[in-house]
């Protein structure tokens, strides 16, 4: 792959899509981050960044790069390298081709595109010696799993004025996105002979109350709490195992709840209410026995609306001739994660999370160009 030109976000993410990072703890082949994480080193340093290329775990890198002005506390684009599975993909992932104005193959939306577009921003900006603030490319691994990445980072004690994620948005400037927490219930029951209903406790019946309580839980708890860019908190039941034979009454079933949670919402208060549900039914129902246990949370993003941050995106937008959008993102990104550190965070990118993980996956060449516009602005104002 040679580039059009030496600050080309179209040619950057085809090079970076036509590298295969599929992330190894979603798909067991996936080869990891560290090729792809080489390549945009190599690159970033031919644009003048100071580079630092991570090994995180083995196989799984990070891409630190700092461009601008040093001392001061910089401004953090960052984007993940890692993508997720292709199999039933109706395109080659790792081949890119562009039609009709779109670019195809996997990682072209999320995110590759938007890593590229802030990479090149930064460069611009840097190129036109316009940079008030330090800039720092943070191009991380697992974002689609762990975060491992982007926690490395933190853990690093890295600090910042601000952090656009450039997760696919459509070009929306998106400072709120919901969190997640998984919770686990283990129903005990007793097992015993089909014919033995006087000695047996059925646990997938059990499950079936707690099921039916879950689902007056959505229908008059849950589509109550809303968020003005986020629509309703919400729940479902991921997957379900219980039983070991016909005539058999089932002494375990375990169900994996997915709480998917609003601004001003946590995990351990998603649990609680599980908890709160359990505690109902066994008062009511002889033998119902649960355990209740959470899994794993992270956290909703969500800006105050007056941040510096908006600000500077809504301006260079506008400055780009795109009417500013503030959206919510359904789905949970890395922001969070710097949100929860102490940086103001949104995300704001190229690219549709429609797309994302799908059998068809692109993004829009037109609006690789004007992502990158857009960013080159904020890094350009930021600071002053
Ligand atoms: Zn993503």
């Amino acid at each position: 792959m040679t580039y059009r030109s030496p600050l080309d976000p179209v040619a950057l993410t085809a090079s970076l899509v036509a590298i295969d990072s599929r992330n190894p703890s979603l798909v067991p082949d996936g080869p990891g981050e560290l090729a792809c994480a080489t390549h945009l080193a190599a690159v970033l340093t031919s644009w003048g960044f100071a580079v630092s290329l991570q090994e995180i775990a083995p196989g799984r890198a990070n891409v630190l790069a700092r461009i601008g002005p040093a001392g001061c506390t910089p401004l953090i684009l960052n984007g993940h390298l890692d993508v997720v599975g292709v199999d039933g993909m109706s395109h080659a992932p790792f081949a890119p081709a562009i039609r009709d104005g779109n670019m195809y193959g996997r990682g072209s939306s999320d995110m590759k595109g938007g890593v590229a577009a802030m990479c090149v921003a930064a460069a611009r900006a840097a190129a036109r010696g316009s940079l008030a603030s330090e800039i720092i490319i943070a191009a991380v691994c697992d974002e689609e799993y762990e975060s491992i990445g982007t926690r490395a980072l933190l853990a690093q004690g890295m600090q910042a004025t601000g952090a656009i994620i450039t997760e696919p948005t459509r070009l929306a400037i998106t400072p709120a996105h919901k969190g997640f927490a998984w919770i686990e219930v283990v129903l005990h029951g007793r097992a015993a002979h089909g014919s033995r209903y006087d000695v047996g406790i059925d646990a997938n019946r059990h499950a079936g109350l707690l099921l039916a309580a879950l689902d007056r839980y959505e229908h008059d708890v849950l589509t109550a709490r809303v968020h003005p860019l986020l629509g309703r908190a919400s729940l479902h039941a991921s997957s379900i195992a219980g039983g070991t034979g016909w005539s058999t009454y089932a002494d375990r079933c375990v169900l994996h709840l997915e709480r998917r949670t609003l601004p001003g919402e946590t995990g351990e208060e998603a649990l609680a209410e599980v908890r709160a549900l359990c505690d109902e039914l066994t008062a009511a129902r002889p033998g119902f026995q649960a355990d209740v246990s959470l899994v794993c949370a992270q956290p909703p993003l969500d800006l105050v609306s007056d941040a510096p941050l908006i600000a500077s995106m809504r301006a260079a937008c506008t400055a780009n001739g795109l009417e500013p959008t503030i959206a919510g993102l359904s789905c949970w990104t890395d922001a969070a994660l710097f949100a929860e550190a102490g940086i103001p965070a949104l995300c704001f990118g190229p690219g549709d999370i429609a797309r994302a993980h799908s059998a068809t996956e692109w993004v829009e060449v037109g609006d690789l160009e004007r992502a990158t516009e857009i960013l080159e602005a904020v890094c350009a104002g930021w600071g002053r």
